[in-house]
């Protein structure tokens, strides 16, 4: 018999939904993945890895190269100063890392808070790994949590938080006084915090990202989770990094050698040195996706829209409701994709319970014609949908 858990799942939105673009030949505003292809010096570098590198097992941990640049890099940008022996393992890809943190972490029973709308492999991979998920449900359009949020989550059987900024669905960055706020009940409950910080480099503040990690009594007790995928736009490497203090890493580690217990090297040998050779890249990168933000944005206005702002990753929300449609998220997505032919995310998915159902998420990551054409047939299907 299959694990009740896992037959109860339902398939990814994102898997969903991009199958429903295809068999629809639907422009796909949907699942999170860039138009262009990403860095081509990066990939002539795995291509010249491939040919003429090393394509045996790696070190279980990631290769030395990757983990000195991944421990350079965020010193460079996020002032952390990483021991890159000790504290930072490579994964194949951040799913991996976040299944490690909680496979590593988590003891039978242990309470796991984390915020909705919430990724959706948190929850069901939390319990796999013997955790209850506490949800603390966030809503637009700050989606903020409150010192009150907090109170009524953490316990003391909490054991761990997750915490997702860049936030994905919601484009949101956590404001430093969350973090503090977050910081204090870390300490004072002796949680432990998992960051998710995949979209730490896709921000369109001046300001630059700032990690929990380094909120003062946070750097003993974070995960910090990274992605090259989303650091260079390279969403199908599956190259993740794990970076915590020596003790949390060591348990993280080993829950990593018996999930893909190494990251093809070819990969990780290109990404190392992406790392040190993307000084322009990294200002580049964000400052092309605002334009395209701001190009739907303004189509999607144009046409009528209420669109929610964008701070942060590669989605900008709108909110139906708003925008004079009386049908759900859910059910306007699907109409929008087959009747008119684009794809988007419908943000209920992210909920388990009492779900937020008037918004749903785009991205943006395309090119000006696949941005115009989709805020177009976005207002075919509204046209179409029944009105407010
Ligand atoms: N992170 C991507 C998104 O939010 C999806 C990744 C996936 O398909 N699992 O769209």
């Amino acid at each position: 018999m299959a694990n009740p858990i896992y037959t109860a799942l339902p398939t990814t939105i994102f898997t969903v939904m991009s199958g429903l673009a295809r068999e629809h030949d639907a422009i796909n505003l949907g699942q999170g993945f860039p138009d262009e292809p990403g860095p081509l010096a990066i990939r002539r570098h795995a291509a010249e890895a491939v040919l003429n590198g090393d394509n045996q097992y790696p070190p279980m941990a990631g290769l030395p190269e990757l983990r000195q640049a991944a421990a350079r890099h965020y010193g460079r940008l996020q002032n952390l100063d990483l021991d890159w022996k000790t504290e930072v393992t490579v994964t194949s890809g951040a799913t991996e890392a976040l299944a490690c943190a909680f496979l590593g972490l988590i003891e039978p029973g242990d309470e796991v808070v984390i915020f909705a709308p919430a990724y959706d492999s948190y929850a069901p991979m939390i319990r796999r790994a013997g955790g209850v998920p506490v949800i603390v449900r966030l809503q637009p359009p700050h989606w903020r949590f409150t010192r009150v949020d907090l109170e009524n989550a953490f316990t003391p059987r909490t054991r761990l938080v997750v915490l997702n900024s860049p936030m994905n669905p919601t484009a949101t960055v956590c404001p430093d006084e969350d973090l503090t706020l977050l910081a204090q009940f870390c300490v004072r409950y002796d949680v432990t915090a998992i960051c998710d910080d995949v979209w730490e480099h896709v921000t369109f503040a001046a300001a630059p990202f700032r990690p929990l990690m380094a909120v003062p009594g946070m750097r003993e007790r974070t995960v910090k989770i990274g992605s090259a995928g989303k650091m260079f736009a390279l969403t199908g490497w599956r190259i993740g990094f794990l970076i915590a203090a020596p003790a949390l890493t060591d348990a993280l580690a080993k829950a990593h050698q018996f999930l893909t217990f190494t990251t093809p090297p070819n990969l990780q040998s290109a990404v190392a040195w992406g790392l040190d050779n993307s000084a322009a890249w990294f200002s580049a990168m964000p400052a092309d996706l605002a334009v395209s933000r701001d190009r739907l944005a303004g189509a999607l206005t144009d046409e009528g829209f209420a669109v929610l702002p964008s701070q942060a990753t590669y989605f900008l929300n709108v909110d139906l409701a708003a925008s004079g449609v009386a049908e759900d998220d859910m059910a306007f997505c699907l109409r929008a994709v087959e009747e008119t032919g684009v794809a988007a995310i419908p943000i209920s998915a992210f909920y388990e319970t009492d779900p937020v159902t008037s918004i749903i998420r785009l991205c943006f990551a395309k090119l000006d014609e696949t941005l115009d054409e989709g805020a177009r047939r976005l207002a075919q299907a509204r046209d179409a949908s029944p009105r407010r």
